[in-house]
C-alpha cells in the first residue's frame, strides 16, 4: 500500500511553521526541523535531538523524509566519481564528481530517464520515468559533496545539470532545488557556479529569462542547420533553431548571460564547411563560447567522433572571427560517467 504521508521536504519553511501551530505547538519548532532537514541533512526523524520525543512522534506519523541512497559508487582512473542513486520508489539515477585541478564539478540528474530523443544519447532510450523532486536533485549535489572533500579534500565548486534528462522539462523541482543549493540553509552556493542545460526548449528558456534566474544556461546545439538537427535531435522539428534564436536572444537582452552552446562533431553528420558556416553565423546572433564536447560512443558506431583535423578546422573558424572555443576531453570514459553515457549499462 502506498503510504500517505507527505514527503517533509516539499514544504516550505512557511509551510512547517504552520504545520506546528495547527497541532498546537510552536510556529518556531518549524525553524529547528526545516534547519534539521536542510543544513543538518538529517535522514530521519529520530537524529533531531533537541526536538522532543512526542514531537518526533507527530512527524513520524504525519510525513517521510524521501532520502537518496547512494546504491553504488565508482571511481575512475582519472579521479572520476559516479553515484547510482536509489530513490525511495526504488529508481535510479546517476550523479558524477569530475575533479579537475582548479574544480570539482557536480554533474547531476534532472529525470529519471528523458523525455527527449537525442538519437546520440544513451539517456534518451530509457524514456522519462518521472521528474525528479527538488530534495532528490539536492541530495545528489549533497552526496558529491561529500565525495568531493573525502576523495579530493576540497568542497564541490561547480554544478552542471548535464547528467540525466532534461532540466526545462521539470523546471520547477530544478529551479526549487536550486534555490535550496544556493541558500544560507542549504549550501549556500553562488549561482554564478551552476550551470543548466538544455537541449533548447525556446518557450522555458524565456521563462527562465523572465524569472531572472542567476545561473548560467548552456545549449546542446550539435548543429546549426534545421536539417541536420532535427535528424540527431528530433524534437528539433517542434523547436526549429529560428525559435531557439529569438528565446536566446530574448535570454541575453533580459539577463546579460554569456550562453555555452555545446557541440559535438560527428564524421559525415556536422563535419563539413556548411556546417561550420551556419555555426559561425548562429554565434554571431548573442555573446557566446563553443564548447567542443569530445563524443562518446554509446551503440554499434551509427555515431562516429569526426577527425581531428574535422575538429581543427572548426577550432580556426570559430578563432578567426573571435569566438571563445574550448575543447572539452572525457571523463570518467572507463566507468561509463562521460557525456551521454548515463545508463548505459544500468
Ligand atoms: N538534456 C540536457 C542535459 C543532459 S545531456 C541537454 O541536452 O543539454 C548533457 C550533454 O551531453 C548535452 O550537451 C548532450 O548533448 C551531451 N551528450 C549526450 N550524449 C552524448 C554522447 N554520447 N557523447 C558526448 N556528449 C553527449
Amino acid at each position: 500500500m502506498k503510504s500517505k504521508k507527505k514527503d517533509i521536504r516539499a514544504l516550505t519553511k512557511e509551510q512547517l511553521r504552520q504545520f506546528f501551530e495547527e497541532s498546537g505547538d510552536k510556529a518556531f519548532r518549524g525553524n529547528q526541523v526545516y534547519e534539521w532537514l536542510w543544513s543538518k541533512g538529517a535522514h530521519s526523524f529520530e537524529n533531531m535531538t533537541n526536538i522532543s520525543k512526542a514531537t518526533r512522534q507527530v512527524l513520524e506519523d504525519n510525513f517521510v523524509i524521501n532520502h537518496i541512497r547512494v546504491d553504488q559508487m565508482q571511481r575512475s582512473k582519472d579521479g572520476t566519481i559516479k553515484n547510482a542513486v536509489q530513490l525511495h520508489d526504488g529508481l535510479v539515477v546517476e550523479s558524477v564528481l569530475i575533479p579537475t585541478p582548479t574544480r570539482t564539478t557536480a554533474c547531476v540528474s534532472s529525470q529519471v530517464g528523458c523525455s527527449l530523443d537525442c538519437r546520440f544519447c544513451a539517456t534518451a532510450r530509457l524514456k522519462r520515468m518521472r521528474n525528479l523532486n527538488p530534495d532528490e536533485i539536492y541530495d545528489q549535489v549533497v552526496a558529491i559533496d561529500n565525495e568531493s572533500r573525502l576523495y579530493h579534500d576540497r568542497p564541490l565548486s561547480n554544478i552542471v545539470f548535464m547528467g540525466m534528462g532534461e532540466p526545462l522539462m521539470n523546471y520547477n523541482n530544478v529551479l526549487k532545488a536550486i534555490d535550496k543549493i544556493t541558500s544560507p540553509e542549504g549550501l549556500g552556493m553562488s549561482p554564478k557556479r551552476i550551470t543548466v542545460s538544455t537541449s533548447g526548449v525556446p518557450k522555458m528558456i524565456k521563462k527562465m529569462a523572465d524569472d531572472k534566474v542567476r545561473f548560467k544556461l548552456a545549449v546542446s546545439l550539435h548543429s546549426a542547420i534545421d536539417e541536420v538537427r532535427t535528424n540527431i535531435m528530433p524534437f528539433n522539428e517542434k523547436f526549429p533553431l529560428s525559435d531557439l534564436r529569438e528565446a536566446l536572444e530574448y535570454w541575453y537582452e533580459k539577463t546579460k548571460s554569456r550562453i555555452t552552446y555545446e557541440y559535438v562533431v560527428w564524421e559525415g553528420i556536422n563535419d563539413r564547411k556548411e556546417d561550420i558556416d551556419a555555426l559561425l553565423r548562429f554565434c554571431s546572433y548573442v555573446p557566446c563560447k563553443v564548447n567542443l564536447i569530445e563524443y562518446n560512443p554509446i551503440d554499434d558506431g551509427e555515431f562516429q567522433q569526426a577527425s581531428n583535423k574535422a575538429i581543427e578546422n572548426y577550432i580556426d573558424a570559430l578563432e578567426s572571427r573571435g569566438f571563445v572555443v574550448n575543447v572539452r576531453r572525457s571523463r570518467g570514459k572507463d566507468i561509463d560517467a562521460a557525456c551521454g553515457q548515463l545508463a548505459n549499462k544500468s
